[in-house]
């Protein structure tokens, strides 16, 4: 097992695409840390860089405290993962799983030591004489892994491993790859855009955009406190709504302005960011959770909105209530995460038995105990 350091790393792709940018990101020995990101920003790229099979601009990789810029992958005591699998489909399962092995010299009773016990782990013990062909997308991706585990390297790398999976076998994946780590604590850095994979997998998870490290840190920690719009739009599901809006001052307290709406902001948001003061008469991002809208019970305090359901995502155990934000009249212009073009819609986390169907009017509670600040222009977290 190693640690992982990547100092300054950067990769700039001939025609001048800047696909990872200073990337600083120490990964702890036995950690298994998730890179997320848009299709696009980099993830992969750091990931071969890391590798050996992707050559970088800039930079500095150390992996178990040695520098391995100039190491060819086979060097590097890694194996990687890929979301194709890469078999070869003429060998056996058990030729598969034993081929490292063979071609590093090991002795064929110690490679049929380390397959058998690799195909246990895995139960794979009853398909070792069958060929990839003959197998199903979740046995491939298994013996995938096992290729990957049979000679204990320092580090895994996995590009979506499961993405070719559907969607009941990822689960089952996710579960076994959970258990891989515990029994065998690999430093792991895993790639993926599956938002659910990052959260229950990654000690830590890396947010990146454009080639540039967002934040890192424990997925709890970055749905608390996305430090950015961006991470904060990206991180959770539903994504975080996202507004646009003016503060003012009106002497008794700070009011949010929302297109039509007035919102006045409670006490504990202002005893828990100071801050907020200073944006009193400018523009301010606002952030809201989905579970931070909801059906008013009771009579809670915060505002009331009236909206009509755009669609209803029935969930089984929950509700998706898409809206139109209420900062949407009058702006035209698109926010953070949402995509460029798109109308800008807010969405209300209800429970799974509420009587709404698309087109429906309903009255929902805002929580503005719950919102978030987000500077417009350098579009950070008020702290
Ligand atoms: P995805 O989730 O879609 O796989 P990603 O986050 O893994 O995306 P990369 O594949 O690392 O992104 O690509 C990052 C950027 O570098 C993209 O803009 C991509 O077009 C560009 N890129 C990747 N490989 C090359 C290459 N060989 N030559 C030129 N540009 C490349």
């Amino acid at each position: 097992m190693a640690e992982v350091i990547m100092t300054g790393v950067t990769k700039v792709f001939p025609g001048g695409t800047v696909a990872v940018d200073q990337v600083d990101l120490s990964v702890a020995d036995g950690e298994f840390i998730v890179l997320v990101g848009p299709s696009g920003c980099g993830k992969s790229t750091l990931l071969r860089m890391v590798a050996g099979l992707e050559d970088m601009t800039e930079g500095t990789i150390e992996i178990g405290g040695q520098v391995v810029n100039d190491l060819p992958p086979k060097e590097r005591d890694i194996a990687m993962v890929f979301q194709n699998y890469a078999l070869y489909p003429h060998m056996t399962v058990a030729q598969n799983l034993g081929f490292s092995l063979r071609i590093r010299g090991t002795r064929k009773p110690q490679v049929e030591e380390q397959v058998g016990e690799t195909a246990r782990v895995l139960g794979l013990t009853t398909l070792l004489d069958r060929k990839p062909a003959a197998l199903s997308g979740g046995q491939r991706q298994r013996v995938a892994m096992g290729r990957a585990i049979v000679r204990r390297p320092q580090v895994f790398l996995m590009d979506e491993p499961l993405s070719n999976l559907d969607a009941k076998l990822r689960v089952a994946m996710r579960g076994e790859l959970s258990r891989l780590h515990q029994r065998y604590g690999t430093t792991t850095i895993y790639v993926t855009h599956d938002q659910v994979e990052a959260m229950t997998l990654g000690n830590r998870i890396a947010v990146l955009d454009r080639g540039k490290l967002q934040q890192v840190g424990p997925p709890d920690e970055l749905y608390a406190a996305p430090r950015n719009v961006f991470v904060a739009g990206f991180i959770g599901s539903p994504a975080m709504n996202l507004a646009a809006c003016r503060l003012e001052d009106g002497g008794d307290g700070l009011t949010l302005v929302l297109g039509e709406h007035r919102w006045p902001l409670p006490d504990s948001q202002l005893a828990l960011r100071p801050d907020l003061r200073a944006y009193a008469g400018r523009e301010i991002v606002l952030g809201l959770r989905p579970s931070a809208i909801a059906l008013p019970e009771g009579d809670p305090p915060g505002p009331r909105l009236r909206v009509t359901a755009v669609t209803v995502e029935s969930l089984g155990g929950e509700k998706n209530l898409l809206f139109l934000s209420p900062a949407a009249a009058g702006r035209s212009e698109p926010l953070g995460a949402e995509d460029e073009g798109a109308p800008s819609l807010w969405t209300a986390r209800l429970p799974a038995l509420t009587p709404v169907r698309a087109g429906d009017e309903v009255a929902v509670a805002v929580d503005l105990s719950r919102a978030y600040f987000f500077d417009p222009v350098s579009t950070e977290a008020l702290p």
